[in-house]
């Protein structure tokens, strides 16, 4: 098996104070020598200056720095923009999404499904960026059913994509199956999955309840119950998170992608004791 790959996420940070403590937050985790580190963007392009300048800062530190670029709210022309501008800064992957309407925002815009932005990306800019989609081992909340997730997820890997991250998730079976089934289906990318760090359990409780991860109940009761005892919720989160990956990587997960939060220790932790 070659090695695993593995990479951070940031969101583009809103103020001087929190570009600075990225740059330290990127210092610590560049000590793994990760594959890549890519940042957000906003939904309906609300974070598209910030997103670019961080790619930019990051393209200059010399890391390997991977834009994401949601389609949602926006035209072609914006699009090849960016990918113009992206080309021009030499970068070599991109995040492709479709991602949400912003509650207030009218237009869905020139776009309505990913697979429709990786094949945009695909028609202006050929083999220039290595394509990277969502996936979701529980299935997207807005999908009409399982099957029909998957079908689609084959539709932008047929459009150009190259390989996926997976949407978190604490139960590992979820995805095995989703791979197997992929498998099946004749999609053969790298399916790599995407980690949450348990920090706080209030917030990872709002972010799952939208997204549509679910956080198993004996993990969910165990968090309660520690109520704002925030070093208790720390040491279960690493220890299941760390047993989570273990679980991926022995099972032939081809690397981990972790959903920072902006913030270097958590992921640092789990990495420490994977024997990173
Ligand atoms: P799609 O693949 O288009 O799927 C969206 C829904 O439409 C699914 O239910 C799918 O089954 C259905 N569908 C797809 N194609 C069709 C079709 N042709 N016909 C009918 N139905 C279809 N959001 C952001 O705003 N910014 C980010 O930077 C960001 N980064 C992310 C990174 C990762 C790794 C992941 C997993 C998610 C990220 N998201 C981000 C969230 C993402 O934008 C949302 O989950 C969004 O709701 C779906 O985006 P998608 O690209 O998966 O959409």
């Amino acid at each position: 098996m070659s090695k695993p790959l593995f990479s951070f996420e940031f969101y583009p940070p809103q103020t001087p104070e929190g570009a600075e403590k990225l740059v330290a937050v990127r210092k610590q985790l560049a000590e793994l020598q990760p594959e890549f580190f890519s940042v957000t963007f906003g939904a309906g392009g609300s974070t598209q200056e910030r997103t670019m300048d961080t790619i930019r800062q990051i393209k200059a530190e010399g890391y390997n720095a991977t834009p994401h670029l949601s389609c949602v709210g926006s035209t072609r022309d914006n699009i090849r923009n960016m990918l113009l501008a992206y080309k021009e800064m030499g970068i070599k992957r991109i995040v492709a999404l479709r991602g949400d309407l912003p509650s207030g925002m009218a237009s869905i815009g020139e776009f309505q499904y990913a697979n429709e932005l990786v094949s945009f990306i695909r028609a202006q800019t050929g083999m220039q960026f290595h394509i990277e989609v969502a996936a979701y081992p529980e299935f997207h909340p807005q999908a009409n059913s399982a099957r029909d997730d998957l079908l689609n997820f084959k539709r932008k890997v047929s459009a150009g994509a190259d390989s996926a991250i997976t949407q978190y998730f604490y139960n590992a079976d979820s995805y095995f199956y989703f791979v197997d089934k992929c498998r099946k289906l004749g999609i053969t990318i790298p399916i790599v999955p995407g980690i949450m760090p348990i920090v706080k359990f209030a917030q990872l409780a709002r972010f799952s309840d939208t997204c549509g991860a679910e956080i198993p109940r004996w993990i969910r009761r165990t968090l309660e119950g520690f109520g704002d005892d925030s070093e208790s919720i720390q040491e279960f989160g690493q220890d299941v998170v760390t047993a989570l990956c273990e679980r991926l990587l022995a099972g032939g997960a081809p690397g981990l992608h972790f959903y920072t939060l902006n913030q270097a220790a958590p992921s640092l932790a789990i990495c420490r004791r994977l024997g990173i």
